[in-house]
């Protein structure tokens, strides 16, 4: 018993000394990309709750959702309550689109509004979300993204969500998590719930 506390306390030390050891090499300050990507839930939900952080600390922060945007969402009411600007696409781009030009369109419509934000030195976070089907779609261009991000301010934030993230968008990022199912409810026919799904 008292060996195994032991062995545990050597254990944990030699681990706190790796993490401080980084800690103390990790000093440099700027803004992050951040990819949240894969086929399991939680993308859009992580990239609110990180605006929702940032807007606590009083952040300048805008948002660009580029799918289902005239479905409510909950994220959207309490964020534009707190002053964040929501640029949505205003004919909805879905799965079974029929009109290319009309989705390529309110896809453009969104991002022009949004460069804007990303060439803003006073907007502190800007979330993409759902931006990388507008990429795969061909709806935007992906010089056209990855030179917006590329060249905005220094020290502003961009987190993207979406499935099969480009690969040039993840090479661009400091940080990617790719999100995997395990199990979803829908598969067992639970319909979207609200408050859980939007
Ligand atoms: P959320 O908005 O809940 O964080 P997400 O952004 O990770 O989800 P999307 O691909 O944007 O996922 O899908 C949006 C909707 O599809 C959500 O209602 C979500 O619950 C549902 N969904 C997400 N992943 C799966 C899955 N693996 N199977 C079925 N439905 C899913
Ligand atoms: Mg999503």
């Amino acid at each position: 018993m008292e060996r195994d506390n032991e062995k545990h306390k050597q254990r944990q030390q030699t681990l706190k000394q790796a993490v401080d050891g980084k800690i103390e090499q990790a000093q440099i300050d700027k803004g992050v990309l951040l990819v949240l990507t894969g086929n399991g839930k939680g993308k859009s939900t992580a990239g609110f709750g990180t605006v929702l952080r940032a807007v606590g600390h009083g952040f300048n922060c805008q948002v660009a959702q580029f799918i289902k945007g005239q479905w409510e969402c909950g994220e959207r009411n309490i964020l534009e309550n707190l002053g964040v600007p929501f640029y949505i696409m205003k004919t909805g781009f879905t799965w079974n689109t029929q009109d290319r030009d009309g989705d390529t369109a309110a896809a453009q419509a969104v991002w022009q509004q949004i460069k804007l934000a990303l060439a803003d030195p006073t907007v502190d976070m800007v979330l993409l979300d759902e931006i990388t089907y507008m990429v795969s779609y061909h709806y935007l261009d992906i010089d056209e993204v990855v030179a917006a991000i590329q060249n905005r301010p220094k020290n502003q934030h961009v987190v993207i969500t979406g499935r099969a993230c480009h690969r040039r968008l993840t090479d661009l990022a400091d940080t990617v998590s790719e999100i995997q199912p395990i199990k979803h409810a829908f598969e067992a026919g639970v319909k979207a719930q609200k408050g859980l799904d939007w």
